[in-house]
């Protein structure tokens, strides 16, 4: 707490955090006003003392207002300015992914009329094939940060289309494990299953709980070690279907638990592995569960492994 409240006064590191001039940063703004308010009392105080005079005490005060005001015209300017760099940068991002999104999506069909051509063994040697494997796995990390960005931005701008239908999760992470396939050959891992029978539906946007899985599952083979093994859980408990992924791979470091689903965020033991990512795939998990009354939530400990639980209400026809 206290140091919270240090780090809040190290105004300089915060203004240049925003890329802002000091006049036009609202932490520095903020704290002048603060120190003008308390110097301002204490000599409207003394003047009054003074001059015992209802006119001076009055000056006094409009005058020490009429620099607040100005100085508030500040503070709503700068604020007014970081507003519209977190506008522009919205739409540049917006620009960028859906302008990569069309070659990146005509790589990908390509590539599959490539690959279901003929015979596929004799049209391509084990080198060529090996390099196509590599494309599309490449084609795939590129489609998903894309597909994730965009999908980023309509969340953070509240334009996100929700078109609800009654699905088993079940066939949903059968699909899932299929679009993730070439991944998870990269590294070896094994994935697992466990569906329960009777699992009753939900009510909710495939594609968006698609988004979920895809960023669960992917983030259990990327953060898994070569070779090891990821099951994937889905079972009814009271009126809730859920949806759990286990791995036994790097964990996340226990300090770090409370920022996990931040924006951004990535752990510090990731940069060691250098694995890719940008840390918007947990944070849309947790925007997207709460269209549809969901809940996320996970248990990890570094080097032994980590399970993420989703809970979605059962849907009662
Ligand atoms: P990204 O994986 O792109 O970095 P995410 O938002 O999906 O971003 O995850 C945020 C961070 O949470 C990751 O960078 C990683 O530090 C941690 N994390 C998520 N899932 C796992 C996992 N299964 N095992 C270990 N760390 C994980």
């Amino acid at each position: 707490m206290f140091w919270k409240f240090l780090d809040d006064l190290n105004f300089v590191a915060r203004c240049r955090k925003y890329n802002i001039g000091i006049w036009q940063c609202p932490n520095f703004l903020f704290l002048v006003m603060g120190i003008m308010n308390i110097a301002v009392m204490f000599a409207t105080y003394a003047i009054s003392q003074h001059y015992y005079s209802d006119t001076v005490t009055i000056i006094a005060v409009s005058f020490v207002a009429a620099i607040i005001l100005v100085i508030g015209s500040f503070v709503i300017r700068g604020v007014e300015r970081i507003a519209e760099a977190n506008i522009m940068k919205s739409e540049f991002i917006s620009i960028i992914s859906h302008q990569l999104c069309s070659p990146l999506s005509a790589i990908k069909w390509n590539l599959e009329i490539l690959e279901s051509e003929g015979d596929g063994d004799r049209l391509f040697s084990e080198k060529q094939r090996m390099f196509l494997d590599n494309i599309k796995k490449a084609n795939e990390i590129m489609l998903k940060l894309v597909n994730d960005l965009m999908e980023l931005i309509r969340i953070d701008q509240g334009s996100s289309v929700i078109e609800n239908k009654e699905i088993n999760l079940a066939d949903l992470a059968k699909e899932v494990m299929k679009y993730l396939e070439s991944v998870r050959a990269a590294k070896n891992v094994s994935l697992i299953l466990d569906a329960k029978e009777n699992v009753p539906p939900v009510f909710a946007d495939p594609k968006k709980i698609k988004i979920i899985m895809e960023n669960l599952v992917g983030n259990a083979i990327k953060y898994s070690n070569e070779g090891g093994t990821v099951e994937i859980k889905v079972y009814p408990e009271g009126q809730k279907v859920f949806f759990q992924v286990a791995d036994h791979g790097i964990g996340i470091p226990k300090y770090q638990h409370g920022r996990i689903f931040q924006k951004f965020f990535r752990s510090n033991n990731i940069s060691r592995y250098r694995t890719d990512g940008v840390g918007i795939g947990l944070y849309l998990v947790k925007a997207i569960l709460k269209y549809f009354n969901g809940k996320v939530w996970f248990e990890s400990e570094e080097n032994k492994g980590s399970t993420f639980y989703v809970s979605l209400p059962a849907y009662k026809k």
